[in-house]
């Protein structure tokens, strides 16, 4: 499909595409921004991103919302705007019309004991929030499965120290909370980024449990704040250097190049031939190597020598006493 100024390919729309529905209530209009094929299930859609062209089997609004968020790389930076305010508002007017099919029960801790529900004391919005939050942040920096959140013993614990508060669901806690953070947060970061210059980009590799192959881009401030600005899944493409630099070189134009005065990988042949293709392209941002990869790298060296001259040595040692005994 052919791509207009704002990279969104242009389409037509069939009369049963159209935003509404003959019959049920309106179809979202985050529906605008993506290609919708009928499935066999009245009222559901596949989906496939005018911007990224990325597919689902079915979408479902609040995903292809986040999508345009945060996920499409392609996305123009209005359309992204619209959509982070709309996730933004989700959570915090939680009860208004619009939003009614996203909410999620919530279960009392009280559902699960014989408690006096008049004689629990309900929590101001405000520390309710300020209580979600910090459940958030530490199930998700503890690596703790969300399903813990419905675990009665956990209830109980929660119960004990604070009976006023509304525990959220596994549901709730994996899906609007957790979105409702990141997306809180990277709009932060980007504000931040946005007012920043003398950036820093390192970036780096490696191959997680599933054997796919990710890649960090963490930008650092000159006052020493390191923000992970993207984790890519790069396992379908080839890591050329052309390739790393065309990545590289997307979160520069995402941010805006002039504010970067570095970048900074290990020295894998195809990292540092790619810093070499952005250092041409920009000549203000400097190709530096990682000094932290190299005494890793000779620190190894180093132990390794001397773990196997001392292992050599107690063998030796424990030779003799064998033989001598
Ligand atoms: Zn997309």
């Amino acid at each position: 499909m052919p791509l207009n100024k704002t990279n969104k390919r242009t389409r037509q729309i069939e009369p049963e595409q159209n935003f509404k529905s003959k019959v049920g209530r309106p179809q979202d209009s985050v529906w605008e921004h993506f290609i919708k094929t009928p499935l066999s299930t009245a009222g559901h859609f596949a989906a496939e991103c005018l911007y990224c062209e990325k597919k689902w089997t079915r979408g479902r609004p609040q995903e292809l919302q986040v999508h345009l968020a945060k996920d499409c790389l392609n996305v123009d930076e209005e359309t992204r705007r619209e959509y982070i305010q709309k996730i933004l508002q989700l959570y915090n007017d939680d009860d208004t019309e619009d939003n009614k099919r996203f909410r999620i029960e919530q279960l009392n801790i009280t559902d699960f004991w014989d408690v006096d529900q008049n004689s629990v004391e309900p929590l101001s919005k405000q520390k309710q929030e300020a209580i979600d939050q910090c459940l958030l942040k530490a199930f998700v920096c503890c690596g703790t499965p969300f399903a813990v959140v419905e675990n009665p013993f956990f209830v109980d614990l929660i119960r004990k120290l604070q009976p006023g508060y509304k525990l959220p669901s596994r549901e709730k806690l994996a899906g609007i909370m957790l979105i409702h953070a990141v997306v809180r947060i990277e709009d932060q970061v980007n504000s931040i980024l946005g007012k920043a210059t003398n950036l820093t980009l390192g970036l780096d590799g490696w191959t997680n449990p599933s054997g796919h192959s990710i890649y960090n881009f963490i930008i650092m401030t000159h006052d020493r704040r390191e923000f992970l600005y993207r984790l890519r899944d790069l396992s379908i493409i080839k890591h050329t250097a052309q390739n790393l630099a065309s990545e590289i070189e997307d979160v520069l134009q995402k941010i805006g190049p002039d504010k970067f005065a570095a970048v900074v990988t290990d020295n894998a042949a195809n990292c540092a031939l790619a810093r070499s293709i952005i250092s041409e392209k920009y000549p203000f941002i400097v190709n530096t190597r990682c000094i932290a990869h190299c005494v890793n790298l000779i620190t190894k060296d180093v132990l390794g020598k001397f773990l196997s001259i001392f292992l050599n040595y107690f063998i030796n040692l424990l030779n003799i006493l064998v033989i001598n005994n």
